[in-house]
This record gives C-alpha cells, structure tokens and sequence, in this order.
C-alpha cells in the first residue's frame, strides 16, 4: 500500500494545476479512477464528478476534494525580460522569494528563478521586511523582452513552483508543492478504489476547481450532485513544529487524519461548524474499525464542505482532513499514514451509511 500511494501522490503532485486551469489535474484523477466509477462528467467550471451508481433509493454520498494549487499568473514582462507575476490565491510572500518557478508557456515549461538584493546592499530597515509579492519578479535568464517571448511565455501563463516530491529520507514524510489538496485528491482515488461491492450508497467523487479562489467550484458542483450527505477531504494545519503553539495547532503530523467539527476564516467570513450528528457517525465508524483520528477546530480556514453545505437548500457535510506542515508553500509535507487511514476512515464511514441509514 505505501508504494501504491506514494506512486500516487508523486503523479497527483506533479501535475500543474493552478487554480482556473485544473484540467491536466483531473486527466491523472480520471486515468486513476478508470474502472471504479460507472458515469464521468463534468461541469462549465471544470469540476469532475465520477459516480458509483448505488441501490434505487440509496442515499448519495458526495466526496469533494480540490484540484487547484497555489500559483501565479504572468502579468508583464519587462523590457529587460524579467517576468512579473500576480498571486493566483493567498501566498505568504516570505514563501516566494529564492524559489525555483516554472511558467506553464505555450511552447512548454519555461524555468527561472525569484531573487532578491543581496543582503550585502540592502539598508537594514529593508532586511527585516518580507518582499512583497508586488516587488518579485522572475528571472529566465533573458535579456531582452523579445527574448522572453521567444521562449513562449506571454500575459495571462500560468506559473507553479518547480520541486520534485518524494519522502523525506526513507520515512513515511512526503512532501511536494501541491499536497494542498493532491493529498485529499490521493484519499478519494484510494476510497473509490477501496470500496467493497456491497456498498448500496450511490458515491460520487468530485475533484472541485477554484477552491484557493475562495472556494468557487465546489458550492455549484454540490448543486450538480444533490448529495444526502458530504464530505470534503482537504489538508489542515499542524501545530507540532518549533516555534508554533500546540495549543492553537492541536493537529499533529502522523496521528491520523482529522474529523473536523469547526473551521472559520473570520475575514473570509466563512467556515463550517459541522453537524454534531455528523462529527459523532464519523467518530463511531472510526473507533469501530480502530482507525486513529484527532478532532479539528481550526481558526484561519476553510475548505470546500463551505460550499457544499450552503449549496441549494442546504447540505449535511463533514471534512476529512490531512495533518499538513507548512501549508501554502512549496514544500508542504503530509504523511502517508494518515492519507491512508484517512481513506479507510471514508471508506468505513460509506459502508456505515450503506448498512444503517443517514446520521439523524
Ligand atoms: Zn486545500
């Protein structure tokens, strides 16, 4: 099993798929989901749905997990052929800067780098500063706009970092430059793949664009499907490294996946306070099977379940989530154990609502 998803994760991570454009993301889903769904299609947005067709009179079970990486988008090129970027969804800038970027060009990948003043020329009130994102640029070697442009790159590119994935030093650490959501991706192929032929439950796996954006695809996909119930399957942040409070963290690395009973995003003004009906099946069902778990209630996110829930007349959904490090950078880190037992927990929690009905 660990092989088999590693293998996944690498493939799912190594796809570009910056939000707007998750087309290639859901040509690796599609390839992997092939022969454990009965109907794929998609929407105008770009969602994919792969449904599993239950029992007459079976409740849908919707699992929604995003396509969509962090990125940027070409906005000029210099006269001397710098490359300026905007941020397509929310970057801390301090994560940008001495990275190796790719531009998704029309003629292929197009490689360079964000640098910065050397510290040896720069007045000490500037050094204490993060560079803004506005101040970056990205520099492919060229001298000369026109240079630039002959490598194919122009307005409106799409740009990803360029890191290859893989573990840490043989541990079950995997880290990559979209584990926010490929990770969730990976837990829906594998549940989709795990399910027995005795589940009754209609299942549909949604791979939603547009979640960095502010959670746009996943509100009309909900609409698409008319779920009974849902669950979105995204990353959550871990407080276990030096320097972060546990206790405004309480999420660890390698502990199991998390059931969420709460996220808010104050400024975004959304977030999901989950059904304690909800929270208490998807505790029963773990504790059933022996899967380990932790409770979530994290302050500063949201997921897709957002949308879900306040699609239509209103949806009853949960999240799954990911313990991840460094979250919204380039070298995100999930571990493998918890991918896996968040699948078995999914796949556990289908065959509960298969054989004893709704959460009431
Ligand atoms: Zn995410």
């Amino acid at each position: 099993m660990p092989d088999r998803l590693l293998s996944l994760l690498g493939r799912l991570d190594a796809a570009t798929g910056v939000s707007g454009d998750e087309a290639a993301v859901a040509d690796v889903i599609a390839d992997e989901l092939s022969g454990h769904h009965d109907t794929h299609a998609s929407d105008p947005l770009g969602n994919h749905f792969f449904t599993r067709t239950g029992n007459d009179g079976a409740p849908t079970v919707m699992l929604c997990a995003h396509m969509d990486e962090l990125g940027f988008i070409v906005q000029h090129v210099e006269d001397e052929g710098f490359v300026r970027i905007a941020p397509v969804g929310y970057h801390d800038d301090r994560m940008v800067i001495d990275q190796d970027l790719r531009i998704h060009g029309r003629q292929g990948p197009v490689d360079g780098v964000t640098g910065a003043k050397p510290a040896h020329v720069l007045p000490p009130e500037e050094a204490k500063k993060a560079i803004p994102l506005e101040e970056m640029f990205i520099d492919v070697g060229t001298t000369s706009r026109a240079e630039t442009e002959e490598l194919g790159v122009r307005v409106g590119d799409l740009v990803t970092f360029a890191r290859p994935a893989g573990v840490l030093n043989g541990t079950r650490v995997f880290t990559g430059k979209a584990v926010d959501d490929r990770s969730g991706c990976a837990v829906m192929i594998e549940v989709m793949r795990r399910l027995g032929s005795d589940i009754a439950a209609t299942v549909c796996a949604t791979a939603a664009v547009q979640e960095e954006l502010g959670i746009r695809g996943a509100g009309p996909a909900a609409l698409r499907v008319q779920p009974d119930v849902a669950l979105a399957i995204d990353v959550t942040l871990c407080g276990d490294t030096p320097g972060v409070e546990l206790s405004r963290l309480p999420i660890k690395l390698g502990a199991g996946p998390a059931i969420k009973y709460f996220d808010w995003a104050p400024a975004a003004g959304i977030g999901t306070a989950v059904p304690r009906r909800l929270t208490d099946r998807l505790e029963r069902v773990a504790e059933a099977a022996g899967i380990p778990y932790q409770r979530e209630v994290l302050l500063g996110g949201a997921t897709d379940a957002y949308g879900i829930q306040l699609s239509g007349t209103g949806v009853l959904t949960g999240c799954i989530s990911i313990p991840s490090r460094y979250i919204h950078s380039a070298v995100g880190c999930v571990h493998l154990d918890d991918v896996d037992k968040a699948a078995d927990l999914i796949v556990a929690f289908i065959a509960d609502i298969s054989a004893n009905g709704l959460p009431e």
